[in-house]
């Protein structure tokens, strides 16, 4: 679903990411962990074509980023992205929020997005607060409304950058909750986490990242067992 190649991207002369090589398949739950500055956030950056690299190939469901054909728009509206500030539009309603996409690059109907929006909602237990607006919800709620907003589109993948860490503790569970039960529906997931509960409940593999190199892309029982790069070990005895 997610082929990446041997790409690299510099701002200026910094070179953030070095050949990173990774492949996402469908239904694949792929956790990316690593130091902060490690460049995980600019990878899925440049999956989701938020960000360009100069050089490498990175495939999406078929779609090469770099063909200059290709409608970016229309790309990130295939593939869900949930940040650590929820970005959601404050001055809108949580239907809003939900249907301005579906409408405004879909093409749905407003019965018709709606419809997707109120199903969405019900799904991330949030159907009483439809009519709110960001501002009067918790960190949770709003990240749990971001999830449902990315998935309005119907991704083929969703990517999550940090999504739990701008929240409070007691907040936590409840997007992970979410985001598990997504991974076991079978949606194919790529997402940056210090979360190593969540990594070991649903990540099919682990990628640990330092200084702009995937120094490790293996599977989830691999990474918490076996030995592993220095490296990795270091950070992870920093964060269990
Ligand atoms: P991570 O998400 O792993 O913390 P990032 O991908 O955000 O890392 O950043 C990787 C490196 O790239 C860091 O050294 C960061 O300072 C640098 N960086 C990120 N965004 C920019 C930018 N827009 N311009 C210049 N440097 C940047
Ligand atoms: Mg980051």
């Amino acid at each position: 679903m997610i082929d990446i190649t041997l790409v690299n991207k510099f701002y200026g002369n910094f070179q953030v990411l070095t050949d990173c090589t990774t492949k996402v398949r469908k239904g694949e739950v792929v956790v990316v962990c690593g130091p902060s500055g490690s460049g995980k956030s600019t990878l899925i950056k440049c999956v989701n074509a938020l960000e360009p690299f100069q050089s490498g190939r990175i495939i999406v469901d078929g779609v090469d980023l770099s063909d200059p054909k290709v409608d970016l728009n229309r790309l990130r509206a295939r593939v869900g992205m949930v940040f650590q500030h929820f970005e959601l539009f404050p001055h809108l309603r949580i239907t809003e929020n939900l249907c301005l996409a579906q409408e405004k690059v879909l093409g749905r109907s407003h019965e018709e997005a709606m419809a997707k929006t109120l199903s969405l909602l019900e799904r991330v237990g949030l159907k009483d607060h439809a009519e709110k607006r960001p501002g009067q919800l918790s960190g949770g709620q709003q990240q749990r409304v971001a999830i449902a907003r990315a998935l309005a589109m119907d991704p083929v993948a969703m990517l999550f950058d940090e999504p739990t860490s701008a929240l409070d503790p007691e907040m936590i569970k409840e997007v992970l909750d979410v985001m598990i039960e997504l991974a076991q529906d079978g949606m194919t997931m790529m997402v940056v986490t210090h979360e190593m509960g969540f990594a070991r409940k649903v990540a099919d593999r682990v990628i640990f990242m330092d200084k702009g190199e995937i120094v490790e892309d293996v599977p989830k029982d691999d990474f918490f067992g076996k030995p592993h790069s220095d490296r990795a070990q270091a950070f992870l005895s920093k964060i269990l």
